[in-house]
């Protein structure tokens, strides 16, 4: 089995130009229309893509009952006319109408959890059931514009208890924050991004720091002519574990680097920041009280007990967070950025020069009659919509009712089961996927959090098999073309791990999207393509290495 490139019936010119997005979808195609013989009808495996393959579904069909019940309240209204034309809830008596329809629809799923979500309002956050139920009433029938603008008020606090809940845990965390419901993590990014430019906290020929290897478009968007920003790598390592060790977060210190963006646990290597580096960067920023930090959080609630750098740093740390992962929620677009309410954002655009000032009191005073002490997270949703259209800015009602009541599951589930279930199911996958390869991985990493793996054949082969090996590999091979060779041989698509600023050659494995099988399969492919460089390899240097020894 010695597959010359050429056959693989793909054009391999200028791909090392391709974005790592391009690069995926030459990949896919090479997986379809390969040349190479294999058994018809094998299905593409598509390891490439982050998008889980679970959803929850009890939040869910609470979404459904609570869309019946309001529908019950706005046909309250107008009910004489018989044209389909209904009106606006009445929060007077919606606590005793909802009884009734609970009654009404005992044992229908979702009535039961919306009866327990109400109980948990009431109970556990003291919050009041009327105004609960009307809130939730008029957002899922969306008939009046998101007001307040940042977010509707009962579930900002509701979302809040759980960002509290997931971001904070038991870490001591004194005051409040704000929240902004976005749609999701993308808009955070990119609203975040923009408003920090808009005012002056990041300009152009600036610098900023990624921890890296980083979630793509965090090192894509710095370069685009909107933003031109330098950029300082501090690099997690594959040897540590995929920590960042003190040295590279020792840059954080050079006053130039005014943003740290970093995505915790990590994608691709989905590691969680070990608490030893989490309070290092919190003495950084004890030096460096000026220090803005980035941290998206998305993939926080697959860690075990989960500490945000926001809990640490709250005054410093922007806090980004999307539903759409733990919740399988990637289409419905619901993220949250939050910012405690005594921030170094704020204060530091009250120390801008006045000629910046003014010019910013301008920007902003069509929004109120005070633009200078117009909060920095308040800045944010008036950008969301170009300023001038603030007043129709926020995330959509039903959208926020969703965001609602996934975070009610989330707060009830007192024993985790939701999520210690989709933890055991993407750890099985990992294990499935590198028994196959012939991997002994360390299981006891307590900040491995297994969304992703990076296989990382430098590492690997270098374990294994040696430094020659692993010089002769990289050699003789063009950039991708163990990838591509994967997609056509195999027909499984894994992404390159370079386009997420790894070092090394590597490639990320989702193990959020396929069953286990298929990650049994891609192992499988991944151990029948190496074992085959290290025949290469033998017949080329007249070695006898064992291409089936365990890696
Ligand atoms: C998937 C992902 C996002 C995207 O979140 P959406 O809410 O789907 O827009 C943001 N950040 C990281 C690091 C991600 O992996």
């Amino acid at each position: 089995m010695t597959t010359s490139i050429k056959t693989l019936g793909s054009d391999m010119s200028g791909i090392g130009a391709l974005s790592p997005f391009e690069l995926k979808d030459r990949l896919i195609k090479a997986a379809g229309e390969s040349a190479v013989e294999r058994p018809a009808n094998l299905a593409m495996l598509n390891a490439g893509r982050g998008n889980p393959n679970f959803l929850a579904t009890l939040p869910r069909h609470g979404f459904w009952q609570l869309g019946l019940f309001a529908m019950r309240e706005s046909e309250r209204t107008f009910a004489h006319l018989h044209t389909g034309v209904g009106g606006f809830p009445k929060k007077e008596g919606i606590e005793d109408r909802f009884e009734i329809f609970a009654r009404e629809n005992q044992n229908v799923r979702g009535v039961d959890f919306l009866c327990a979500a109400v109980s948990y309002v009431r109970d556990q956050l003291a919050l009041n059931v009327d105004e609960f139920l009307y809130e939730m009433c008029e957002g899922i029938l969306a008939s009046n514009y998101p007001v307040p603008d940042r977010m509707l008020c009962l579930s900002e606090i509701i979302v809040g208890h759980y960002l509290r809940r997931e971001m904070v845990g038991e870490h001591p965390f004194v005051g409040e924050f704000d929240i902004f419901a976005v749609e999701g993590g993308t808009a955070a990014m990119t609203y975040i991004f923009n408003t920090l430019r808009e005012n002056y906290l990041l300009n152009k020929g600036d610098t900023i720091a990624l921890g890296t290897p980083i979630f793509t478009p965090y090192i894509e968007i710095p370069h685009l002519r909107d933003y031109q920003l330098n950029v300082v790598e501090i690099n997690a390592d594959v040897e540590s574990g995929w920590q960042y060790s003190k040295k590279e977060l020792d840059k954080l210190r050079d006053p130039q680097v005014k943003a740290f963006f970093v995505v915790n646990p990590s994608n691709p290597p989905s590691v969680r920041i070990d608490n030893e580096s989490l309070r290092y960067i919190a003495q950084i920023v004890q030096d460096r009280p000026d220090l803005i930090l980035v941290t998206d959080d998305v993939y926080g609630t697959f860690a075990e007990n989960f500490v945000s750098l926001f809990a640490l740093c709250p005054r410093n740390t922007i806090l980004v967070y999307s539903y759409s992962k733990h919740f399988g929620a990637t289409g419905w677009r619901l993220g949250t950025i939050a910012a405690h309410q005594d921030n170094v954002l704020d204060h530091r655009i009250a120390q801008l020069l006045p000629v910046k000032k003014r010019e910013l009191n301008e920007r902003y005073k069509s929004i109120t009659t005070d633009p200078e002490h117009l909060k920095f997270i308040d800045r944010l949703v008036a950008d969301s919509r170009t300023v001038a259209l603030n007043h129709t800015s926020g995330l959509s009602t039903p959208q926020q009712i969703q965001m609602v009541l996934f975070s009610l599951f989330a707060l009830m589930d007192t024993t985790d089961t939701y999520k210690n279930t989709l933890r055991q199911l993407i750890r099985r996958r990992k294990q499935a996927l590198y028994t196959e390869i012939g991997v002994r991985f360390d299981a006891s990493d307590s900040n491995a959090v297994d969304y992703y793996t990076v296989i990382d054949l430098e590492y690997l082969g270098k374990r294994a098999y040696g430094q020659p090996f692993v010089d002769w590999l990289f050699t003789n091979t063009q950039p991708s073309e163990l990838l591509f060779r994967l997609a056509a041989e195999a027909k499984v698509v894994v992404l390159p791990g370079r386009g997420f600023g790894t070092p090394h050659h590597s490639g990320r494995v989702s193990l959020a999207n396929l069953n286990e099988s298929d990650y049994a399969r891609i192992g499988r492919a991944i151990r029948r393509l190496l074992a085959d460089y290290v025949e290469r390899y033998n017949l080329a240097t007249g070695q006898e290495l064992d291409p089936n020894k365990v890696l």
